[in-house]
């Protein structure tokens, strides 16, 4: 059954969620980088790095497409599957919300196809991609609230007080909008 997730907050570190799945804010190399990527794969281990290496050779030999999102194993993170996708940079696709909106949809769709019941999301784009937080807070509670899933949880993992207060302020007034 499909039907709208219920949206979480929490003000933390997202390689410490007991999710189903855990999101990674990934780039189309898909071999690590800094940020929440490389959070994931030192806390996660190597056999996340060795899947996604298997992934560039067989599927992704130009990388994985910015928008696009694609499953792993978890490796020693307390979830089962991470799901690497590719944020949009600020500087190169200007404020076209479309390519992050499409990264917390297709994330939903992966998760769908993995039979994932609850989902933690960073938020995509919004350190090395340079995306404005309150611009990324609108478009991730927008596409999640409209999305249809069977995903009954989708919890937003904030690192910094100043990005929970945003993402919060866009839940509440996305609440208030019905
Ligand atoms: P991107 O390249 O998509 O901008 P980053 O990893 O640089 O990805 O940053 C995305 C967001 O993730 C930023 O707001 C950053 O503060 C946050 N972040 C960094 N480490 C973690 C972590 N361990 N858990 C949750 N969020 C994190």
């Amino acid at each position: 059954m499909t039907t709208h997730p219920t949206l979480t907050l929490v003000h933390g570190d997202i390689t410490e969620q007991h999710v189903d799945a855990v999101v990674n804010a990934a780039n189309s190399s898909l071999l690590g980088g800094g940020g929440v990527d490389g959070a994931i794969h030192r806390r996660g281990g190597p056999e996340i790095l060795d899947e996604c290496r298997h992934l560039r050779a067989s599927r992704y030999g130009k990388g994985l497409p910015t928008g696009q999102a694609v499953a792993t194993t978890a490796g020693r993170l307390p979830a089962q599957w991470v799901i690497h996708t590719v944020g949009p940079v600020w500087q190169a696709h200007g404020s076209d919300p479309a390519l992050l909106a499409s990264c917390y949809r297709e994330s939903l769709r992966v998760a769908d196809e993995l039979g994932a019941r609850t989902i933690a999301f960073p938020a995509i784009s919004t350190g090395a991609y340079g995306w404005p937080m309150k611009d990324a807070a609108r478009t991730a509670v927008e596409t999640v609230r409209a999305a249809e899933t069977a995903v009954e949880e989708v919890r937003f993992v904030l690192f910094d007080e100043r990005a929970y207060e945003v993402f919060a302020e866009q839940v509440r007034r996305s609440a208030d909008r019905g």
